[in-house]
């Protein structure tokens, strides 16, 4: 399951990368281009145009109006359809930038990376492959938790309506 994203939905991309969901965005790629790119590479079109998602089903390609307004909301809504985990596994996890897995490092290779408090106090670390951005789970990441459990009840509870 591979996905493309029009140009409204940039953070929402990056928490689905976060996520490991492999998801291509550009704000630079016209409804067109979306279109084309989604038929050629096979991906779902993800969109919260429905002008665009209602050219996408009629050029016959798989695509899914997103819903919702806060961005808890619209990952929930993905989340729901799609059945994705909402659990943050490092081992699939794509980097949030450029949508390529990231992998561990070991803690000297990161010394000259990151600032000296974050290598004082953080053990693991991992690169992304392309762009070689480093990742560590710091303080942002009790943040990021928190939103995936308020996301995961919004989940829930619209499966419960249904
Ligand atoms: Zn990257």
């Amino acid at each position: 399951m591979r996905f493309i994203a029009d140009g409204m939905l940039g953070k929402l991309t990056r928490w689905l990368r976060i996520l490991g969901q492999d998801v291509k965005y550009s704000n630079k790629l016209d409804d067109a281009a979306l279109v084309v790119a989604a038929k050629k590479e096979r991906r779902i079109l993800l969109t919260r145009d429905f002008e665009l998602y209602r050219q996408g089903v009629a050029k016959g390609i798989d695509a899914f109006y997103v819903e919702g307004e806060t961005g808890e909301e619209k990952l929930a809504d993905i989340a729901r359809r799609f059945n994705i985990d909402l659990n943050v596994d490092m081992a699939t996890s794509r980097c949030p930038k450029c949508n390529s897995k990231v992998t561990q490092i070991s803690k000297d290779k990161v010394a000259a990376k990151v600032g000296k408090s974050t290598f004082d106090h953080y053990e693991e670390f991992w690169a992304c492959r392309k762009c070689a951005q480093i990742y560590w789970q710091g303080a942002h990441w009790k943040g990021i938790r928190r939103k995936l459990e308020r996301t995961k009840a919004l989940k829930t509870i619209e499966e419960g309506t249904n």
